[in-house]
């Protein structure tokens, strides 16, 4: 039985690719190094899966930054302001040019939109398409990639992203254009790809079209024919293997089937179903290899190799082993690296510790799986069935007053309706037309990051940790107060990260040192682990709002996490409904809530930018997810007065299919992310006639590009025209936490001058 991995953490065992990227940015390495310390991760990697046993190894799965931008360069997909740059000479600078825009020797260029992958919280770089968009074979890392492993003796399975997939994923400012009319120019430079890499010695190649995964049309479908047809009989010796994963087939399972490839992958963590209904399919061919995504790519658990087994014997009974291959339901770099890095810490009691497997671990299940099948050698079987028996025996899991707190009926509407609440809330906040705020954190200097360090490793003492974080809350209160914004923020100094900074003040939750999974470019986050049930024993950030409250007359927000973002964000259980661990973490959010009312604060925002990212991949379970999602949320914030303003934040998310509930939600004010779309995500709320109150985003905060004041009032403008203008906040698109001080200093000034100057204007006016 042959393994076979789809891809592997690229970001480095301790983030080694992430510190050398951001060395390079800040010009503190050259080029040389970085692509050093590129090699030398991805030889660990092909060498730790090699010396396994795997015996089809990914390439082209590492990425400088993501693997969509590496295709959009790899076929010349290049937006034409990137034309000009005087660095266009090397790709490499191009490329991150691309990705975080260029702001240097009069050069001023926006990045390319970034959007999650999938229902993931992974992010790639959308391709931009022209209506008469060339392609050329542009970039050859694919080819590199390939030679590189070759030189270290491996003959690699180089990954592609299927062009239609490709396609599927990109963007046209033409709204009219078909994207699909590019193939006849894109799959040319496909060819001369494969081409060239079947003349380096290739024999696999994994083309991987997670459009599969989601409602297609009979067009796409064809394309997918016409294409995967064009390379079959081009290369009729290659191995080509078509992956879909995060979800069942569904109605393209035919056109799957009948793709003319020598392997189809099915990731049968999403899709439990879907290997009875391959086999048992009247399109399904015996000589197709069926690879089957046993081992969770996205989740930290341990297999269960007992599942896993009955579907391989389920395959063996159609099909000849050969042509079965046993493998990960995605790639790998969804899950954090390496379990054994957790050794010498007690963050992970070893008992929960036995419950988990990481990438590296993952790798072993699968040539664990390979021993029991071909060597029968089933003391590892027993192993593996004993973790799990104490898993699902173990009292850490259940805790029977969480169990009985969440059968209680609440109400879970607030006191009045938003019209009642907005006229309570303006007389009590007395806040100005065009109110101005940011959405929660400030920069996380270098300073602050080691204070936190020192702090965690007992260097310094809990009162020196905090009496820093107080001398930095209050220059951050006195910075705001000095540009003059309307509603303050303590600035979340004493928070690593917005979901695990909660997840370490609940119970329910464990952590790792460095199970750091990769979120978009050099940024990575460690996601909590839940691993039983949820509660609050005391308050988690009652005491920063109360001080930075003291420090002020202007309101400061307390600031909280909502339940379906730390939910989504976090590693979940396998052993209960999502949407029970949902409701026991909104439990305990309404409860801080409620505190953070009680000590005085006036205006809570309860972030939630998972919310859409959380929708299943196929329209027909929206509702339900909807449905539990919303009313998690409004778990919350619910149990305040009128007079207490519930502000909430979405980031990089499209809300035209999902405005109603966001509606639901009646949070009195939604700040949102709308810079880099110029406005494009307002639509929605202005089509829909979104009642509450609105902060378009005016600041890209994913750019270290500062905007210009006349910028920021040309988007302010956009969004007068088109809302009531007493809705109207003013605020960056997210979290301030990646930018430095000087950046942000500039940007918050033009944002505030922009909407005091609008506001007389609009004042005069009226
Ligand atoms: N309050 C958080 C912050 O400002 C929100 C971050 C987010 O939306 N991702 O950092
Ligand atoms: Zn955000």
């Amino acid at each position: 039985m042959k393994t076979s991995v789809l891809g592997f953490p690229r970001i480095g065992k301790k983030r080694e690719l992430k510190k050398a990227l951001e060395l390079y940015w800040k010009d503190n390495i050259n080029q040389t190094e970085l692509i050093e310390v590129a090699k030398k991760i991805k030889q660990e990697n092909w060498l730790l899966q090699k010396n396994s046993g795997i015996d089809f190894i990914a390439s082209n799965d590492f990425s400088f930054y993501d693997q969509v931008l590496d295709t959009s360069l790899m076929v010349g997909c290049i937006p034409e302001r990137f034309k000009t740059l005087e660095h266009q000479a090397n790709e490499l600078d191009l490329y991150f040019a691309m990705a975080r825009g260029y702001q240097k020797n009069q050069h001023d260029v926006v990045a390319m939109e970034m959007t999650k992958w999938f229902d993931t919280n992974y992010h790639y770089l959308v391709p931009e398409f022209e209506e008469n968009q060339e392609f050329t074979f542009f970039s050859s890392k694919v080819i590199q990639e390939y030679k590189e492993a070759k030189e270290l003796g491996i003959a690699t399975k180089p990954v592609l992203i299927g062009p239609v997939t490709f396609l599927h994923l990109g963007k046209s400012k033409h709204p009219n254009f078909n994207k699909l009319s590019l193939l006849g120019t894109l799959l040319p430079v496909y060819l001369s790809v494969i081409e060239q890499l079947c003349l380096e010695g290739a024999t696999h190649i994994q083309f991987d079209e997670p459009c599969l995964a989601l409602a297609i049309n009979e067009e796409q479908q064809q394309a997918l024919q016409f294409v995967y047809t064009a390379i079959a009989t081009k290369f009729p010796d290659l191995i080509t293997i078509v992956t879909s994963y995060f979800n069942d087939y569904e109605d393209n399972l035919t056109t799957a089937l009948q793709l003319p490839v020598k392997a189809l992958h099915l990731d049968l963590i999403e899709a439990p179903l879907l290997l009875h209904k391959v086999l048992t399919h009247t399109s399904f061919s015996k000589n197709t290899i069926l690879s089957l995504g046993v081992i969770d790519g996205r989740n930290i658990w341990k297999n269960n190799f007992e599942t896993s087994l009955q579907y391989i014997e389920e395959a063996k009974k159609h099909l000849p082993s050969e042509n079965i291959w046993i493998s990960t339901s995605c790639s790998l770099l969804h899950s954090p690296y390496d379990l054994d890095l957790e050794d010498n810490n007690f963050n992970i009691p070893s008992d929960i510790k036995n419950w988990l497997a990481f990438a590296k671990q993952k790798i072993q299940e699968l040539t664990s799986l390979q021993k029991i099948i071909d060597e029968n050698q089933l003391d590892i079987l027993e192993k593996n069935k004993e973790a799990l028996l104490q898993k699902k025996k173990s009292l850490k899991i259940h805790n029977p007053q969480v169990k009985v707190n969440t059968q209680q009926k609440l109400c879970i509407e607030r006191e009045s309706p938003f019209y009642v609440r907005q006229q309570l809330q303006k007389h009590n906040l007395q806040l100005p037309l065009f109110p101005t705020t940011t959405i929660g954190s400030f920069p996380q200097t270098k300073e602050v990051r080691k204070w936190r360090a020192d702090y965690k490793k007992q260097h310094i003492s809990e009162d020196t940790y905090d009496e820093l974080l107080r001398k930095e809350t209050e220059a951050t209160i006195r910075f705001q107060e000095n540009i003059d914004l309307d509603v303050l923020v303590h600035g979340e100094f004493e928070r690593n990260d917005m979901v695990e900074y909660f997840g370490e003040k609940l119970e329910g939750f464990v952590f790792t040192h460095f199970g750091w999974v990769q979120s978009y470019g050099s940024r990575c986050v460690k996601p909590p682990i839940i691993f039983g049930d949820v509660y609050r024993p005391e308050p988690m950030t009652v005491k920063w709002a109360q001080y930075a409250q003291s420090l002020t007359q202007k309101p400061v927000k307390g600031m909280l996490t909502g339940p379906v973002t730390i939910l989504q964000w976090s590693f979940i259980r396998n052993d209960q409904p999502k949407q029970e661990t949902c409701k026991q973490i909104a439990l305990a959010i309404r409860e801080e809530v409620l505190d953070l009312e009680k000590a005085g604060i006036q205006i809570i925002q309860i972030d939630e930018p998972a919310i859409r990212e959380g929708l299943p991949l196929r329209k027909n379970q929206w509702s339900s997810y909807l449905q539990w999602a919303i009313d998690c949320f409004k778990i919350t914030a619910s149990g305040v007065q009128n007079t207490t303003q519930i502000h909430t934040h979405m980031c990089y998310s499209e809300f035209n299919d999902i405005i109603s509930s966001i509606a639901h939600m009646d949070a009195d004010v939604i700040t949102i992310e709308t810079s880099r779309s110029h406005m494009e995500l307002l639509h929605a709320f202005v089509d829909f006639k979104y009642p509450n109150e609105i902060g378009p985003g005016v600041y890209d905060i994913h750019s270290p590009r500062v905007p210009t004041s006349e910028e920021i009032e040309t988007l302010l403008k956009k969004a007068m025209q088109v809302l009531p203008h007493e809705n109207i906040w003013v605020n960056p698109d997210c979290g301030l936490k990646t930018r430095n001080w000087s950046e942000t200093k500039t940007a918050l000034e033009n944002l505030v001058n922009v909407a005091k100057k609008l506001r007389k204007k609009t004042e005069v006016l009226v």
